[in-house]
């Protein structure tokens, strides 16, 4: 059973928990560096992203963070946690940790208060917009696995996953079980309605 780790320091974690007991993981909150050893995977929930750039500095996580980021291991951000995890932010600028080579901006999907589900270009996957973020920019080695109305929504660079959507805020568990929970093969092709 993979033991795979949420950031709970504010915002989505305990849907992005459920949703990995769902996919037969064991789901442990991550709060402090300690709750990193062992882990497995990891996932970075949606929240307010300022807020969590405060509190990773001031409970001591970002080496932790970084080092499992540069493992290598399954690593699931959304929203708020792929701001953290881009190169470049605008709408406001703000510092991120550069792990995945896309560029985002806040608050970008429609006005600021526009929260909405859709469905992506190219399969059923549901895709529920909470403030989202938009990705402007798509770096070299950085694979687009999801669009909607023709802009990437979803991206890869090996498995590290990020995700504009919440995929935990709906039934669909396709993007959790990818890469938590043996669905190996969609991280090779996007999800579609027989994987
Ligand atoms: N708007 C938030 C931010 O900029 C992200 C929203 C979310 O995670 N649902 O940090």
């Amino acid at each position: 059973m993979m033991r795979v780790g949420v950031l709970a320091v504010q915002g989505g974690f305990a849907a992005h928990l459920r949703a990995l007991v769902d996919v037969g993981c064991e789901a442990v909150s991550v709060r402090r560096p300690v709750d990193l050893e062992g882990l497995d995977g990891l996932i970075l929930p949606g929240g307010e992203s300022t807020t969590h750039l405060q509190l990773i500095e001031r409970f001591g996580l970002q080496p932790g963070l970084d080092a499992f980021a540069a493992s290598g291991r399954p690593m699931l951000v959304t929203c708020a946690g792929l701001i953290l995890a881009a190169a470049r932010v605008t709408d406001p600028a703000q510092p991120s940790f550069g792990w995945l080579d896309v560029d985002v901006a806040r608050n970008a999907w429609g006005r600021q208060v526009h929260s909405f589900q859709a469905v992506a270009d190219d399969s059923d996957l549901p895709l529920l917009f909470i403030r989202a973020p938009r990705i402007t920019r798509i770096g070299e080695g950085v694979e687009v696995t999801a669009r909607f109305n023709g802009e990437p929504v979803m991206v890869r660079r090996g498995r590290l996953v990020g995700a504009a959507f919440h995929p935990e805020l709906t039934h669909d568990r396709r993007v959790h079980r990818a890469l938590f929970g043996g669905g190996q093969g969609w991280l090779l092709r996007p999800p579609t309605l027989n994987s």
